[in-house]
């Protein structure tokens, strides 16, 4: 995947307080925090940083993305004109406002644009939810065209599940242009993208993406397995 737009959902269930650069000490109500931002390139690599634990503090959102209190963390993959974040934070806070969500702190995300903030506090938000109402719904290939493209090895004792040899290519090079989500695992954040029959199950790796494909059964397990049964 080259460069995109995303929403980062932050699930803080007790609020949290946080330092937050120039912009201080902030308090922040409990919800589901929506942050969008865009990256030039390497979408999946930029989500995967902002779904890791472990990293040096560089945006404002990794206060939020780093905090004691915060919930399983996802991410909302785009693949899109970058240059459009603000126009989908603009769309994401109607969509919050609509639900009777919040707009997040003044300047939030937002120190080189003209918006008031690109962070809004929902009570709840879920992934496909969102996708849908972003418009972002175009379906990706069912399991029988992915299984027929490239070469996929078994996964020994994992009946349903095959691995593709080697690392890469990125996870919108054999998805297309569709909204993908990736969560918060833990070992490397999983972009996990059910598709009819079955589902693929990309591992954002720091040296590039183990991608893992799923036949119905195989894919449900494995959700199970991350404890993502029922959330993607
Ligand atoms: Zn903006």
């Amino acid at each position: 995947m080259n460069g995109g737009l995303y929403v980062l959902a932050l699930p803080l269930p007790g609020g949290a307080t946080a330092t937050v650069g120039a912009l201080g000490r902030l308090r922040l109500e409990a919800g589901v925090h929506l942050y969008v931002g865009s990256a030039r390139r390497g979408l999946w690599q930029r989500v995967a940083r902002h779904l890791r634990r472990d990293k040096p503090r560089r945006w404002h959102v990794d206060a939020l993305s780093t905090h004691p209190g915060l919930g399983r963390p996802w991410a909302l993959l785009l693949p899109a004109d970058p240059r459009a974040e603000c126009a989908l934070a603009a769309e994401v806070g109607r969509w919050v406002e609509a639900r009777g969500g919040t707009p997040g702190p003044r300047g939030f995300g937002a120190s080189d644009c003209a918006c008031s903030t690109h962070l809004w506090r929902v009570d709840r938000a879920e992934p496909a939810e969102l996708a849908r109402a972003l418009g972002r719904t175009e379906a990706p290939p069912g399991f029988a065209a992915l299984r027929a493209r490239g070469t996929w090895r078994p996964l020994r004792g994992c009946p349903g599940r095959w691995v593709r040899p080697g690392l890469g290519p990125a996870p919108d090079a054999l998805l297309g242009p569709v909204a993908a989500t990736a969560w918060r695992t833990d070992g490397d954040p999983a972009l996990v993208a059910p598709v009819e029959g079955g589902g693929l199950v990309s591992w954002l790796r720091a040296d590039g993406v183990l991608h893992t494909l799923g036949d119905a059964g195989g894919f449900a397990r494995k959700l199970a397995d991350l404890g993502l049964a029922g959330a993607a």
